[in-house]
């Protein structure tokens, strides 16, 4: 097996002044992802002195949702009467809709192919509110405008969806929405993960992608459940807080998903979300990267993350720090094992 779950421990010894100043030691792990060489520090056992931090005001969360509802240009009367419209060129009719589900232009774009989508009329949701119907009719939006945007022009095929809930995840508006980004140049990220199964491909014979989800499902700690082509795993190297991640089997890009397949995402995806609810986690960011819309990636698969933020309220603190920032190391406050105990029961 090509792959490598590399790290290496080592210890930061003080003289703790919690502990009469005695020499305490405390354990740093480095890993590395097998794929990408991206680094983290996986700090085991200190999820509890960090819990202050990802835990949310109640009262804070209920007033942002209430507060922003009047005037929220994501709620059906605005959207209708003031949402921006599609290049005629690429969208003739305007807007994208597919169930509840709205995409429009960003009004103020950060792509150049950049869409909003609303996939639900409520305001006010929480995350175990969310049904997967919501992330399916929005995914649906954003491929169907992937799809004529390719039409229009066929160099527009790197494309990817995000969702940022909650201000701490960088969302300006409460009302859920997700985002399509597309270009004719690969955002950093899907063009270091294409690369790298390339790379991988060629020098192994094999599709990283399928090495990794079998090895994952032999050594069973990281593996959470498999639903149709789509596996679920809490990732050796996480780039977030409580990561999970979902790879769709043979599927390279969003334009050759089935249904069932995007089904089987968003049934997922509603489970993680359970999850970080009950361990008090209310913001979120997701990410789908996709191989080039047109195809001829084979070695690459289709995958999803999806990462917990620090809790919103007063005296809020921002999960990333110089260390992420500026030093593009990442950090997380317990192994990826004991988060995959932690969701699994989700899974059952
Ligand atoms: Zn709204």
């Amino acid at each position: 097996m090509p792959i490598h779950f590399e790290k290496a421990t080592r210890e930061a010894l003080i003289l703790n002044p919690l502990k009469n100043f005695q020499l305490d030691s405390q354990v740093i792990e480095h890993r590395r992802d097998p794929l990408t060489g991206r680094g983290v520090i996986v700090l085991k056992g200190r999820l509890e002195y960090v819990r202050r931090f990802f835990e949310s005001e109640e009262v804070a969360i209920e007033n942002l949702a209430d507060s922003t509802q009047q005037g929220c240009p994501f709620c059906p009367d605005s959207l209708e009467k003031m949402a921006p419209k599609f290049n005629p060129q690429v969208v003739p009719e305007g807007r994208i809709s597919v169930g509840e589900a709205v995409g429009f232009p960003s009004l103020f774009a950060h792509e150049d192919n950049n869409a909003v989508v609303v996939p639900i009329r409520a305001h006010k949701i929480s995350l175990p509110q969310m049904p997967a119907r919501m992330f399916f009719d929005g995914f649906k939006v954003c491929i169907e405008y992937f799809r004529r945007l390719h039409t229009w022009n066929s160099q527009v095929k790197s494309d990817a969806i995000v969702m940022n809930f909650y201000p701490p995840a960088g969302s300006t508006i409460a009302h859920p929405h997700l985002q399509a980004l597309a270009s004719d140049i690969p955002l950093q990220t899907t063009y270091g993960l294409v690369k790298a199964s390339e790379d991988y491909f060629q020098k192994n014979g094999s599709s990283y992608w399928s090495d990794l989800i079998r090895e994952e499902r032999r050594l069973r700690e990281r593996y959470l459940a498999r639903r149709g082509n789509v596996d679920w795993i809490t990732p050796f190297a996480p780039s977030g807080l409580s990561e999970a991640q979902a790879v769709v089997s043979g599927v390279s890009n969003l334009s050759s998903i089935s249904d069932n397949d995007l089904m089987d995402l968003t049934e997922g995806i509603v489970r993680v979300l359970k999850g970080y609810h009950d361990a008090g986690i209310r913001s979120f960011n997701m990410a789908i990267y996709s191989g080039p819309f047109s195809g001829g990636a084979d070695y690459f698969d289709l995958n999803l993350v999806i990462v917990a933020r620090y809790g919103y309220k007063p005296r809020f603190v921002s999960d990333v720090w110089a260390l992420q920032y500026l030093l593009g190391e990442q950090e997380v406050y317990e192994a990826p094992e004991e988060t995959c105990s932690r969701l699994s029961k989700y899974f059952d």
